[in-house]
This record gives structure tokens, sequence and C-alpha cells, in this order.
């Protein structure tokens, strides 16, 4: 089986201010971190580190910018097909850093918005029945309804990601087969929290409803079963990229099996989130390669 994520991928600058910009005024600031970042991306890398075969489809622009995310993503186990947009710039994302560990970040999404089913369809041409369609809230609602419905074409099962929210999403129902959601995103979207939001989806025809809970856990339901996993503890640094990595590692963890979504699946992810929010940053923080074949292999 293969994973198909279609997502985006962007350049992460950051910056480390003593405070953030007034309106119109000029300040100085030191180099941070310079990442690969996108939530396409960040989801991609994290299954193929967990070993499944996995190509990532996203768009860039014909810049600088382009040269070097493609040089960035030959340092992961990943098949790339980046879809390469005339006139158009590749996303980046401008993070301040302040002293205290907190963020303000700006993330422009012209490639992500113009990417068309059409290029898409182009690189799902290879897809098999069974594989997996992996999406999430980054691309136009057009193309993100038109990608659902090809990978359905092509009988792949459809995960989506709700992030970040935007209000057309629960028109997205039935073209998907499993959701990944936070709380916040699951009140946004159902008007419900807990197991009432889980029954929502699934009175629309999803075939699993996974709610992250944060420190709480998660909870797997589908027609047959509800499933609540508690955190693995851990000592949390920063818990950005938490939610990609749960959602990967428990699809990866399914698909390695062959199996549908299980308990041992979100046990699988609960461990590897916890990997992540114990650390600073977001790829730097995802759990290694040799660290999630361990984990995987745990009964
Ligand atoms: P993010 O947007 O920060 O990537 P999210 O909002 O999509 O995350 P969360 O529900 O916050 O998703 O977290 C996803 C998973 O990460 C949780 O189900 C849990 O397993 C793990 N996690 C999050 N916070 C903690 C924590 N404080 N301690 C241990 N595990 C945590």
């Amino acid at each position: 089986m293969r994973a198909y994520v279609i997502g985006n991928v962007t350049i992460d600058e950051t910056i480390i201010v003593d405070s953030l910009p007034a309106s119109g005024a000029s300040i100085l600031g030191e180099v941070g971190a310079h990442d690969l970042g996108g939530k396409g991306t960040n989801q991609a890398v994290v299954m193929a580190r967990c070993g499944l075969p996995t190509t990532l489809v996203a768009p860039v622009g014909n810049d600088a910018r382009a040269a070097v995310i493609r040089q960035r993503l030959q340092d992961e186990p990943l098949t790339t097909e980046l879809v390469e947009l005339d006139g158009k710039s590749s996303d980046t994302s401008i993070i301040f850093r302040l002293p205290d560990g907190e963020n303000a970040i700006v993330t422009t999404t012209e490639s992500a918005q113009n990417l068309s089913s059409s290029a898409v369809a182009a690189k799902l041409s290879a897809a098999q029945p069974g594989d997996l369609a992996i999406l999430q809230g980054n691309l136009s609602h057009q193309a993100t309804r038109e990608i659902l419905r090809q990978a359905r074409g092509l009988q792949m099962v459809t995960a989506f990601n709700p992030s970040p929210l935007r209000p057309y999403f629960a028109d997205l129902w039935a073209l998907v087969d499993i959701v990944f959601l936070n709380q916040g995103e699951a009140a946004a979207l159902t008007g419900a929290t807990g197991n009432a939001a889980a029954s929502h989806l699934l009175e629309r025809g999803l075939r699993d409803v996974v709610l992250t809970l944060g420190r709480e856990g998660a909870i797997l339901a589908n027609q047959r079963e509800t499933i609540a996993v508690p955190a693995h503890p851990a000592i949390v640094v920063d818990t950005t990229g938490a939610g990609d990595t749960f959602m990967s590692v428990a699809l990866a963890s399914s698909a390695r099996r062959n199996c549908r979504l299980d308990r041992l699946a979100i046990e699988h992810a609960v461990r590897a989130a916890a990997i992540t929010v114990s650390r600073r940053g977001t790829q730097s923080a995802f759990p290694t390669s040799p660290e999630l074949e361990a984990l995987l292999a745990l009964p």
C-alpha cells in the first residue's frame, strides 16, 4: 500500500525578535531556523519515516525557494511529486519568535491555493485501489473537493484533516472515509464535542472518526466501536506538529498491518505524538525513522 499526501509545502523562516514590530516600525532580529514546513509535507515526512511508501504531491512556484524545497525533500525517504506553478511564489511562513518562546506566524498560500485538481490527477495515475489519499485544509475548496472525488474514483481510501479550519469542510464529508480532527475543529464543524461529535460524523457516512483531545489523548469511533486511548506521558516543551505526527503514525500503523484503524494504531500514534511534544520545533521535533521503527514494533 502507498500513501499519497496531497497538500502544501512551505519554507519556514524563523526570526528571533525582542518584541513584535509595531505598524510602521523597522526592527532588528536574528536568524533562527530555516526549515521545511506545511501540513502536507509534515504528514508525508512522518508517514515516510514510518517506513510506509509515501508520495508527496505539493505545489511550488518557479522561484529560488522551490529549489531549496526540492533540495530539502531529498533528505527524507519520500517520493516527491512537486507541481511547479508558472508565475507563482512558493509558499513561505515567517515566524517571529519572542524570548518567552511565543510565536507570531505569517504564511503565504499562493501556491497551495492555485494547485489544480487536473495537475494532481496526473500525479495519481499510478495509484492502486486501497492506496491512501491524505488531504488537509490548505488547498482551495474546489481542488480539495475534486481531488477527493478523483481519489474515490480510483478506489483509494480518503483521509482528511480539516486544518486550517475553513467553513466549507462540512460539504466534503460524503467524499471522506477517515477524518482526524481536534476538539476545536470538531466543535466548529459539528457543533458538538467528544462522542457526540463522532456520532454526528458517522451519521454522515464517514467510516472512521478520530478525535484528538490534546493531553487527554484520543478517541477512535466507527460503526462497531468507540475506543478511548489516553495520551502517553510527556514532558511538554512545544506541542506544534503533535496533530500531524499523530495522524500520520496512526494511518501508517494500520497501513503497515494491512488493517483498518484500531486500538494499536491509536496507541502507536499517542506514543509518537508524545515524542513530538517533548521537543522544540516542528519537523526537527518529529520522531526519527529508527524511533518510529522501534515504536511501530510495539505490540
Ligand atoms: P497541533 O495543532 O498542536 O499539531 P492538534 O490540535 O491537531 O495539534 P492535539 O489534540 O492537540 O492535536 O494533539 C494531538 C495528539 O498529541 C493528542 O491526541 C496526544 O496524543 C498528543 N498530545 C498533545 N498534547 C499532549 C500533551 N500535553 N501530553 C502528551 N501528549 C499530547
